[in-house]
């Protein structure tokens, strides 16, 4: 049994991640068992669930989307937010209850949430029935614990990140689009964030092995690739050979992948170098989404962020004047304790200077172990969410304004799928990355068409085919 320490993660520095080759020496060990599979949180956790869903085909069981016919529950868990722990643990109460009924069934809980501290400590105490608990940085060891989980409970959580493993396997959700992670971690340790002590510091993938992946992607018949990590922008940092991620972003370009994109960048790492390679390939998507998280400099240096509202203002303009058509996207907080009027207006000016493209918004809530967690959460409830709802106003408004400016004018979408609210629509991105619904028949699913823009609203377009 192995817990992890938050205050360790932070204070520790970091040797050099070895890289390693995946291991796959394990069998199919179940016949006609089931597993269900719910992931909570960012496209990393999404990610790693292809991962955790690759190492549960190979033991031999298949998907079910229903949970009550589950021989496995599998739950790849986010620490992001206060509230994911409720959802969580509310989640749990019926796998626990379904255990009651099948007493065989297995319950794992992987992700951010199991490396927090008293989090493993509350499921050693209070959760009995859940018999495997592991980290993020030993997803790979699931095969193992799901196996040795028949004869003792497994709580495998490791507080230190170790190796970078190479040559993952995945069981993919979509064969049009895929994720290509990068890096693994964060060294930015914004005051507010958790994901440094969850996912560990910054370890950054071979670039080798990432173009090989995306050739390989792309001979499968992949036609969009996004390149992820929490902090694209720093990737090869921490490798300290020269590599960076104006170097990748172009090497893969080169490979010729019709759509490449990233998330999430970091302004502070964001070069000039990068843009002009955007500018300058066709393949990489003219989208960028560009977390503010608020347009007081006060707020921002208690929040860790290592730039000032000029700073972001003059990358703004970089972006908008050197890529043609881009889009831009942001994260922004409302409500960080201390935040006063005057710094909540400052971010509605930036707002209003910038006219984003969309805005993800969020109300401020502490997270336990991060520094800003110290700091007293002083602002009230029904004051945060009138700052949001005034924010969120503003956001919209651009939205639509931006995306108005599209109407009667064509744009080349990559269909991705059924529309969810209509089916007899198709849904698919444009290469700023809004969502467009068209009629057409299911055989151009995975083709990018010419559509003209019939209507625009805030959250989507719809369309036409030409
Ligand atoms: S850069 Fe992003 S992931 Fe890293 S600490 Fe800041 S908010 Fe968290």
């Amino acid at each position: 049994m192995n817990l992890p320490n938050l205050e360790e993660a932070r204070k520790r520095t970091l040797k050099k991640s070895l890289i390693v080759k995946n291991n796959y020496d394990f069998k199919k060990i179940v016949k006609d068992q089931k597993y269900f599979l719910k992931t909570y949180g960012c496209q990393m956790n999404e990610h790693d669930s292809e991962e955790i869903r690759k190492y549960l085909e190979i033991l031999g069981y298949s998907k079910t989307t229903i949970l009550e016919e589950a021989d496995i529950v599998v739950l790849n868990t986010c620490a992001i937010r206060e509230n994911a722990h409720d959802k969580v643990f509310g989640y749990l109460g019926r796998c626990k209850h379904l255990k009651k009924e099948k007493p065989d069934l297995i319950i794992a809980l992987g992700g951010c949430m199991s490396q927090e501290e008293s989090v493993t400590q509350e499921i050693l105490n209070k959760h009995p029935y859940i018999d495997i608990v592991f980290g993020t940085h030993n997803i790979n060891d699931l095969p193992k614990l799901i196996i040795d989980s028949k004869n003792k409970r497994q709580i495998e959580v490791l507080s230190i990140e170790g190796n970078v493993y190479e040559d993952i396997l995945y069981s993919r959700d979509s064969n049009i689009t895929a994720w290509v992670n990068i890096m693994y971690g964060c060294d930015k340790f914004c005051t507010y964030c958790i994901v440094p002590y969850t996912r560990g510091k910054q370890r950054s993938r071979n670039l080798s092995k990432i173009v090989e992946e995306v050739k390989d992607l792309k001979k499968e018949g992949y036609k969009e690739v996004t390149l992820l990590g929490q902090n694209v922008n720093a990737y090869g940092v921490d490798l300290n050979d020269g590599t960076n991620f104006k170097m990748l972003l172009e090497n893969v370009a080169k490979t010729g992948i019709e759509r490449i994109r990233f998330v999430t960048s970091h302004p502070w790492d964001f070069t000039s170098e990068v843009i002009d390679v955007i500018a300058k390939y066709d393949n990489i998507m003219p989208y960028i989404h560009l977390p503010l998280q608020s347009g007081s400099d006060r707020i921002l240096r208690l929040m860790g962020r290592r730039y000032t509202k000029e700073e972001y203002l003059r990358l703004f303009k970089e972006i908008k004047e050197k890529i043609k058509g881009v889009s831009i996207t942001t994260d922004i907080i409302v409500g960080f304790p201390n935040e006063t009027i005057e710094d909540f207006n400052n971010t509605l000016d930036i707002v209003n200077t910038c006219k984003f493209d969309g805005a993800f918004t969020f109300i401020y809530s502490p997270r336990e172990g991060t520094p800003a967690s110290k700091i007293k959460d002083n602002i009230s409830k029904v004051e945060k969410e009138k700052r949001l709802y005034e924010l969120n106003d503003l956001v919209n408004k651009y939205s639509l304004e931006n995306n108005k400016k599209l109407e009667q004018k064509q744009v080349k979408v990559l269909i991705l799928g059924i529309s969810e609210k209509d089916n007899n629509k198709m849904y698919g991105y444009t290469e700023t990355m809004k969502l467009v619904n068209v009629k057409l028949n299911k055989e151009l699913i995975g083709h990018i068409i010419d559509v003209k823009i019939t209507c625009a609203k805030s959250f989507s377009l719809d369309g036409e085919i030409i």
